[in-house]
């Protein structure tokens, strides 16, 4: 353990958080059945926020089966201005318009597919700041500068743009998903301990750049093949705050299972 990694024993209380990403998955029918599903499996399930990010067309009626439930509704990306000539995009004002509270934002499948780049990025972080939607971002390094050793100077200069302007003033908390890119639906995953030890820098990345108590209340989620058999290895860790879940997520029960895993470790289970 570094000296940026806290234990179990000094961490200050944040509760988990576990994002569902459906990606570019279910028309409205399927995405309103998959919702109440979610909505019923996890009733019980107390102590962890839980939020569903549906595509885009999908928002409204999803919103609408977890209006008055603990869930919140997300967005899978989002362009940083409030309207204007930008053919195909959907701004902050028309997802807070939909019901949404939160957003995942600089996907590693927008950057590679779409070009997003880390100061785009950085823009859509300020704009969901001042709009207070929650954003998630989203960080991770490719296979290959992994394997060439280049893991932590990727993920820092990735979360020291994305956060650069956010200040240390803001009404929403802060998330970061760390997604190591290579493990996101391919079945592989990061250690857990390797997980905890990027947290642990990108908390005191965040520490450095937006102040202590922006580091101390920040949520890092892990994501890439999180399933229900592996989650505990990642809930297990110290600096992990959550997950955020692509494939498992379109299973209900597989979903509950996951929600289920992080009430166990917010009991201290
Ligand atoms: C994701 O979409 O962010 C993700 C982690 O996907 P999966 O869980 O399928 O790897």
């Amino acid at each position: 353990m570094t000296s940026r990694q806290g234990s179990a024993a000094s961490r200050p209380h944040r509760v988990l958080f576990v994002v569902a990403n459906w990606k570019m998955h279910m028309t409205r029918g399927p995405a309103e059945q998959l919702a109440r599903d979610i909505v019923r499996a996890v009733a019980e399930v107390g102590g962890v926020e839980v939020a569903i990010c549906p595509p885009a067309t999908a928002l409204d009626v999803v919103g609408r089966v977890l209006a008055g439930t603990p869930l919140l509704l997300g967005a899978q990306t989002m362009h940083e201005e409030t309207h204007g000539a930008f053919t195909g995009e959907i701004s902050p004002t028309m997802l807070l318009d939909v019901g949404c509270r939160c957003v995942i934002l600089g996907h590693s499948e927008r950057r590679q597919w779409y070009n997003e780049t880390d100061e785009a990025l950085a823009r859509k972080v300020r704009a969901a700041i001042s709009h207070r939607l929650m954003p998630i971002i989203c960080v991770g390094e490719k296979l290959v500068e992994r394997e060439a050793g280049q893991t932590d100077a990727i993920i820092t200069e990735q979360v020291e743009v994305a956060v650069a302007g956010a200040g240390d003033q803001f009404d929403v908390p802060l998330v970061v998903a760390y997604e190591p890119v290579w493990a996101i639906g391919t079945g592989r995953t990061a250690t857990g301990e390797e997980a905890n030890r990027v947290a642990a820098l990108i908390r005191w990345i965040v520490s450095s750049n937006c102040g202590a108590a922006a580091g101390g209340a920040l949520r890092i989620l892990y994501g890439g093949s999180v399933k229900p058999d592996n989650v505990r290895e990642f809930f297990g860790q110290p600096e992990i705050d959550g997950a955020l879940v692509g494939g498992a997520s379109l299973d209900a029960g597989a979903f509950a299972a996951i929600v289920r895993a992080a009430a166990e470790r917010g009991r201290g289970a």
